[in-house]
């Protein structure tokens, strides 16, 4: 808890605490550095996160800080923007254009990837949702986020001596989180009792504040629960399959109730991945209950819900067995006037067994998506079974690209190149090419100046990391080796983090050991890499390709050249992404849905070397940075070694010498320029406005809403 509700917070700076549980601070900078200047040892120590600061910052120091007339100067100022910012009728984007516009938009997710200090997301999808609500927020768009606040989050990664991991979970504080109760609108705490199929439990409602965005988050770890019940909620992708199930239905059905009881006006429904399905025949249920038939509920329905399918991958789409289904839904099925069969036959893809919640959102939302061009192809040719074997140029799914919130993304020191020379507004004309072109005229030296000071950094605050490891659990010295203590700050820094999916191909750049070794220990020209990422808790296949980067890495004679940087999370993304030189990505193509890590890559100057596939095939121009030859043509089974290839001959001939070709003045201008290439051409395309700004115009506005009867899916 906070200092106001223990009378610790002096009245003069009572109001930090409001600033503190909304998450509104985190991409605003002097938000955050008003924060910083009140404890930089705890402020480090609680992991940025104010609310757990300020509850243990000592009564003196709070009353020295509202004496001291710099730091009243900075709070005051503050507290302006973030009353100007919140103001009810703040003339916004969406405000400006949409004046006609009434309601709200419902964005469900299974996981909201909004801050590190709130783990209730995995990987891209989770992001993606936070960046959405976000820029929703800045836009003016109204919105509110539908999701879990899991007691115990998604898994924490720590890697044994043998380079396994090994899952560790540890429960929410939530008082020293940015989390309040919800309520309703009399101001009673909202809490509700689900009832489906004679099974009953009790949500409790959260609520986390981004911005102008309201985040709503179920919790079912409530007295009353038995212990079965409580762990629905529990942890992010948790549980088994009827675990998974219960979860599902809490998070659509009861996502629906909640909104109910809070009395928010809900005009559109945008579902997030098929997770959030069941939240369709609970609207459904709705609108028969209001005397529709099942048709009509239907047609109105479509006419409400955007879908967003994202991964190609098969384990990706939930499947539940109908026996399961039918435990739970037997008595729900007459409510909506169906059978059985007519039930089923909602979520059943022809010629397959099950229930699939992909399947029962194409159908049943009129708007779907994909989320980059080459993504919305996939999805087109993978689900034209259900369109009744269409051609795949005409099956009813769109493509709006996945962008990054800046504002959250962009380092404090390049935006401050940014501040000085695109101008004090780049933020707010983000997808606006023409600002971005300015990036040209910034001299070589400032942009190189940056990334120096960036990757220092980030070696830095690796080391820190691997410092307190050490301090903690005594790790081996070789773990502190593999952790990356002995990076070289003046190598070609080569990063790749993300989730540790098998499609993602995490050692393919370790395939040809041979040739790697040559490159990474040319005396002259060395080359590192640096990898993050998590596993899936389950997944034993990802975590053998975990133990067979972190034994290179122990390995005495690549040692120091390649680091695993252990549990990585938004925070670490944020060092990542901006400080080492260069961004690998290499998927299996077409499996990469879009990839939005490389994005925040680019805009903070560091260029990708990425496989085509998801949104580097749209934003690649052989300007602003690399490709291997795709190899698609080829069988599966060559795909790996010829990939692997790829990125050797283009490190070796293209990338290792225009990074080490420095001028006299020390500054490698030819990097440089594909570093301010990356810049402008990433800046304006990739950047979440553009986005948000593609969904209300393709997919949100209400006149654009209903779909001509015959593209429903049958
Ligand atoms: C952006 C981000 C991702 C997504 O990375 P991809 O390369 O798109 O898979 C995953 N995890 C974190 C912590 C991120 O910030």
């Amino acid at each position: 808890m906070a200092g106001n509700e223990t009378g610790k917070l002096p009245q003069r700076i009572g109001r930090i605490e409001d600033v503190a549980y909304n998450l509104w601070w985190t991409w605003n900078p002097s938000a955050r550095a008003l924060f910083k200047s009140m404890d930089m040892t705890l402020w480090r120590e609680t992991n940025h996160n104010p609310v757990r600061m300020l509850g243990k910052m000592r009564a003196a120091d709070l009353r020295d800080r509202a004496k001291d007339p710099a730091f009243l100067q900075a709070y005051d100022s503050v507290i302006a923007q973030f009353e100007e910012y919140t103001a009810p009728d703040r003339a916004t984007w969406f405000k400006r254009s949409h004046p006609e516009h009434q309601g709200m938009i419902a964005y469900y997710s299974a996981e909201f990837g909004v801050h590190q200090s709130l783990p209730i997301y995995s990987g891209g999808l989770g992001i993606l949702a936070g960046d959405h609500c976000k820029t929703a927020s800045d836009l003016g768009v109204p919105l509110a986020g539908v999701g879990f606040m899991y007691p115990e989050g998604y898994v924490q990664q720590r890697l044994g001596i043998e380079g396994w991991q090994q899952n560790h979970y540890e429960r929410l504080d939530r008082a020293s989180s940015p989390v309040r109760p919800a309520c309703r609108p009399d101001g009673s705490p909202c809490v509700l009792t689900l009832d489906i199929g004679g099974w009953h439990l009790k949500i409790a409602v959260w609520r986390v504040q981004v911005g102008r965005v309201p985040l709503i988050l179920m919790d079912t770890n409530v007295e009353g629960n038995d212990l079965r019940d409580r762990e629905v909620s529990n942890r992010l992708y948790g549980g088994d399959r009827s675990t998974r199930l219960r979860q599902e239905i809490v998070l659509g059905m009861g996502g629906l109730r909640v909104l109910r009881e809070l009395g928010l006006d809900i005009r559109l429904f945008h579902i997030n991945e098929g997770h959030a399905a069941f939240m369709l025949l609970e609207r459904l249920r709705e609108l028969v209950a209001q005397g529709r038939s099942f048709a009509e509920a239907r047609r109105v329905l479509s006419g409400e819900v955007v879908f967003t399918t994202h991964t190609p991958v098969e384990a990706g789409h939930d499947v539940f067995e109908e026996p399961l289904i039918e435990e739970y839904f037997k008595d729900f099925w007459p409510s909506l006037g169906l059978d059985r069969e007519a039930f089923m036959g909602l979520a059943r893809v022809p010629g397959e067994d099950g229930w699939n919640m992909t399947a029962l959102a194409l159908r049943l939302a009129g708007r779907t998506n994909g989320v980059s061009r080459p993504n919305g192809e996939v999805c087109r040719k993978m689900w034209r079974k259900l369109y009744e074997g269409r051609p795949a140029a005409e099956v009813p799914i769109t493509h709006v690209t996945n962008g990054v919130h800046l504002p959250t993304w962009v380092c404090q020191s390049m935006a401050e190149v940014y501040d000085l020379h695109l101008g004090k507004d780049w933020k707010e004309r983000q997808d606006d090419p023409a600002m971005w072109a300015r990036i040209a005229k910034v001299p070589d030296e400032a942009v190189w100046e940056h990334h120096a000071r960036r990757k220092h950094d980030l070696m830095n605050f690796i080391r820190s990391q691997v410092r307190a490891r050490w301090m903690r659990d005594r790790i081996d010295p070789m773990q502190v080796l593999a952790h990356g203590s002995m990076l070289d700050p003046d190598a070609l820094t080569i990063g790749f983090s993300r989730r540790f999916a098998p499609y993602k191909r995490a050692t393919l750049i370790l395939r040809d050991l041979g040739r790697l070794r040559q490159l990474l220990l040319d005396p002259w020209r060395p080359v590192q890499l640096v990898f993050a990422g998590k596993a899936h808790p389950a997944d034993d296949g990802g975590k053998k390709l975990i133990q067979q980067v972190y034994n290179l890495a122990k390995d005495p004679e690549i040692g120091g050249h390649i680091a695993f940087v252990e549990d990585y999370d938004m925070h670490k993304a944020h060092y990542l992404v901006s400080g080492v030189d260069l961004w690998l990505n290499n998927p299996l193509a077409p499996l990469e849905a879009c990839g939005t890590s490389g994005q925040k890559a680019a805009v903070n100057g560091v260029p990708n070397l990425s496989i085509l596939d998801g949104w580097w095939e749209e934003g690649y121009n052989r300007q602003n940075g690399w490709a291997p030859k795709a190899t698609t043509h080829l069988p599966e089974g060559e795909r790996d070694d010829a990939d692997a290839q790829g990125l050797y001959d283009v490190l070796e001939e293209q990338i290792i010498p225009l990074f080490y070709d420095r001028g006299r003045d020390g500054v490698p201008h030819g990097w440089v320029r594909v570093m301010k290439e990356s810049i402008q051409t990433v800046g304006p395309v990739f950047c979440s406005d553009r986005m948000l700004k593609d969904y209300v115009a393709q997919l949100y506005l209400p006149g654009k809403l209903a779909r001509k009867e015959a593209t429903v899916a049958a």
